[in-house]
């Protein structure tokens, strides 16, 4: 277990206060939490998303960790260094066929000794079904089955523990990205009863996610104070375009914070925009997680950002 702790240094992990113009004029103070800074490869959210899976594992003796994810997946990138590092074998299952070259996410998950499975989009799909759960562990024998992204009570209740990381009765609202909703989960389990939890989801199409969210609650009176917003996808998850860009190019001249296209660029992008429209009143401090990512910008072409 001390080795799961062990991996990552805490220490690195800054809150920052931003200095932009129109935080002083709407009279709205916001730090940025870096767990970008936590570690290199497992960045951000992720190690908080596995550390309970991973002590599992280890505790009862697997052999082999399987986890899920698309081609372009922080989350499987972060399982296969992280098993790498505890000793365990890890299996990604990967949604689609295997293409002719392999993603710079794929890339770095083989190196660090992923075994990559390809299933088609409807057998991802159908991952949770009782006779593919079966097939798997047959095919991997003595193997512990992590859901993507980490989602489930030992992820939800790893990242709840990122707000150890600050003194957290300072702030009137968290604000981080939503992907499978892990970490937003645990922050609003994580945090004091009467803080705002703001989820920028950067999933497009997405149903109201609150109720499938209630059972993983600990207080049910926490759901008055968890909001999602719906509108900063631009155009999907991993969707891009210059408005984007040039959001985050402007952002990283005003505050030197690189941000990630994927998650955390439409995170800022939302928490501006917010402010801007008054969403939050006079006198709210906001924390806002940057949750790392920022490998994924590897996938962009050369030029796209001025970092
Ligand atoms: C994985 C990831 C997220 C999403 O986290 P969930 O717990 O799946 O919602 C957010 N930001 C970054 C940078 C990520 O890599």
């Amino acid at each position: 277990m001390h080795l799961v702790e062990k991996m990552v240094n805490k220490q690195l992990v800054t809150a920052e206060t931003l200095k932009l113009a129109t935080l002083k004029q709407n009279k709205v103070e916001v730090e940025v939490l870096r767990l970008d800074k936590i570690h290199e490869v497992i960045s951000g959210n992720k190690w908080f998303k596995l550390k309970n899976y991973l002590s599992h594992a280890m505790l009862h003796n697997y052999r082999t960790v399987i986890t899920f994810g698309g081609p372009y997946s922080n989350h499987i990138v972060a399982t296969a260094w992280a098993a790498n590092r505890t000793g365990l074998h890890s299996v990604g299952v990967i949604r689609g066929e295997r293409p002719i070259h392999l993603s710079q996410s794929l890339q770095m998950a083989a190196h660090f000794g992923m075994h990559l499975k390809f299933i088609s989009r409807s057998s991802f799909q159908n991952r949770k079904e009782a006779a593919n759960v079966l097939a798997l562990s047959r095919e991997f024998k003595n193997s512990y089955l992590i859901e993507e992204g980490g989602f489930g009570l030992p992820g939800i209740q790893g990242s709840g523990e990122i707000l150890e990381l600050v003194e957290k009765a300072r702030y009137s609202h968290i604000l981080c990205a939503i992907g499978t909703g892990t970490m937003f989960l645990g922050l609003a389990n994580g945090s004091d009863l009467k803080q705002q939890i703001t989820g920028i989801c950067i999933l497009k199409g997405m149903p109201d996610l609150m109720p499938g969210y209630k059972d993983w609650l600990e207080s049910p009176d926490k759901m008055d104070y968890c909001r999602i917003h719906y509108d900063y996808h631009f155009g999907g998850y991993a969707k891009k375009n210059q408005l984007l860009f040039n959001f985050m190019n402007r952002f990283y001249a005003d505050t030197a914070i690189r941000t990630d296209f994927v998650y955390t660029g439409k995170l800022f992008y939302a928490a501006i925009d917010l402010v801007n429209k008054k969403h939050f009143p006079a006198g709210s401090r906001l924390l806002v997680i940057h949750s790392g990512g920022l490998q994924g910008n590897l996938s962009l072409p050369k030029g796209t950002l001025n970092f």
